[in-house]
């Protein structure tokens, strides 16, 4: 594979950007190795500056649901540019996605728009603590919620990739506001509300995890959640920053039949436009300014591109719901059976985890089921099956702890391709 022109620009970039990137999973620290510069993609194809072809299951980390630039979403970009970016005001398309959302989700009888995922989860943690009058959160180990301070503790995506034990530049006083806890693990969520329930302001938690490579909740692990937090007067923060409009219309929380009290959003609704948002019952979004006391504002939020973009695209998938998540079905269930098969045939293990359209490989021989469990992987041989995979024209994550992600722009043929791909990987 030529990169002649990725490795002279990633050289500049170590220059003036940290990394050479500007968020740190890209940077392929943990497999090695220069990363491909992108210059276009569309449908489920990428090019890289050397003319390279990539069939693509990174989409961005998830919000590319009907994969790169589909028409609908472009067109409206490019009109919408045309009328100015952003005002500072209200504007239509804001009620527009704000009631689709809510007619969705059903628990999100309020939501406020952020410029992303992790200024929703930030906001929902503040609220949180602003309407509980408590300080503590507790979160799962391996369970991502953004850069946000006090989340950062014991995090998965990039923090688990570079094996980062602490974030510096975390006080103290702030990580002692964190408990972790492990995933799925109910009686240890009980044993920590038992000794601290009073101080608990909530238990943030993905659904369904995606940030360890994808690990599913266990049988009445949600439920259970539901249960010890309503008891102990605290909320649940359901982080369906990934899951939301990805694994069903309703999100990981229509799935499990579990409501949370508050739900963050981000990737798909802003349409690949810097979106997050979050919401929750009308009673518990009083509490947000300028309707309550709890502050959180943003220049940027509600943004013109984001909404209108969103807008189509949250349509889209209401009008086509019951064809669109049994394609993603369909062709994750190719996908993910497909990758079995490949690692059968050499006697290789492998485990595959997956809800729909997301799906991880894990390199072990034990399903993973928790954060201990995903560091126990063989993220070397992840390694060398990452850089097979790139060289042969298809592109993943560069690391063991996230997921894949299949959009509606994907083909069986697709499928079938990379599937010849990660057969002659397994092979080699
Ligand atoms: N929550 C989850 C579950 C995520 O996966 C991410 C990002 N991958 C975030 C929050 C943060 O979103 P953003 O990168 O848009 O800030």
């Amino acid at each position: 594979m030529n990169n002649s022109k990725s490795s002279g620009l990633f050289q500049r970039a170590c220059k003036v950007l940290p990394g050479g990137v500007n968020s740190p999973v890209r940077a392929f620290k943990a497999v090695g190795g220069t990363p491909p510069f992108i210059e276009r993609g569309k449908g489920s194809r990428i090019w890289d500056v050397d003319g390279n072809e990539f069939i693509d299951y990174v989409a961005s980390y998830g919000p590319l649901l009907f994969g790169h630039a589909p028409d609908f979403v472009s067109d409206i970009i490019a009109y919408a540019a045309k009328d100015g970016t952003i005002f500072g005001a209200p504007c239509e398309a804001e009620v527009q996605i704000a009631e689709l959302i809510s007619e969705l989700m059903p628990a999100i009888e309020m939501i406020r728009f952020v410029s992303s995922g992790s200024e929703a989860t930030t906001s929902a943690i503040r609220l949180a603590r602003g309407a509980t009058a408590r300080k503590l959160i507790v979160k799962c180990a391996g369970c991502f919620h953004g850069s946000v301070e006090s989340l950062l503790a014991t995090a998965g995506s990039g923090v688990a990739t570079l094996g980062i034990p602490e974030t510096a530049g975390i006080s103290r006083a702030l990580a002692a506001e964190t408990i972790v806890v492990e995933y799925n693990d109910i009686s240890q969520l009980q044993q920590v509300f038992a000794t601290h329930g009073p101080d608990i302001a909530a238990f943030i938690v993905e659904p369904i995890a995606a940030n360890m490579g994808v690990v599913l909740p266990a049988q009445g692990y949600l439920e259970a959640a539901r249960e010890i937090t309503s008891s102990a007067g605290a909320l649940l923060i359901f982080d369906e920053v990934i899951t939301g409009f990805r694994v069903g219309a309703g999100g990981a929380q229509e799935l499990y039949g579990v409501t949370p009290d508050i739900t963050c959003l981000g990737k798909i609704i802003g349409g690949g436009i810097p979106c997050g948002a979050y919401g929750g019952t009308r009673k518990l979004m009083q509490h947000i300014a300028p309707s309550g006391p709890v502050y959180q504002a943003g220049t940027l939020s509600g943004n013109p591109l984001a909404m209108k973009a969103g807008l189509a695209v949250l349509q889209k998938i209401k009008t086509e719901k019951s064809e669109l998540y049994p394609k993603l079905e369909a062709l994750g269930k190719r996908l993910a059976e497909g990758i079995t098969s490949a690692f059968q045939t050499v006697g290789k293990p492998v485990q595959l985890a997956r809800q729909g359209s997301i799906l991880t490989a894990f390199f072990a021989a034990e399903p993973v089921t928790n954060y201990t469990r995903a560091k126990q992987t063989d993220t070397a041989e992840f390694g060398r099956y990452f850089h097979s995979l790139l060289e042969n024209g298809v592109y993943i994550a560069p690391s063991q702890f996230e997921a894949m992600f299949i959009s509606a722009a994907h083909t069986e043929k697709d499928i079938d391709q990379t599937l010849e791909i990660i057969g002659r990987a397994c092979r080699s």
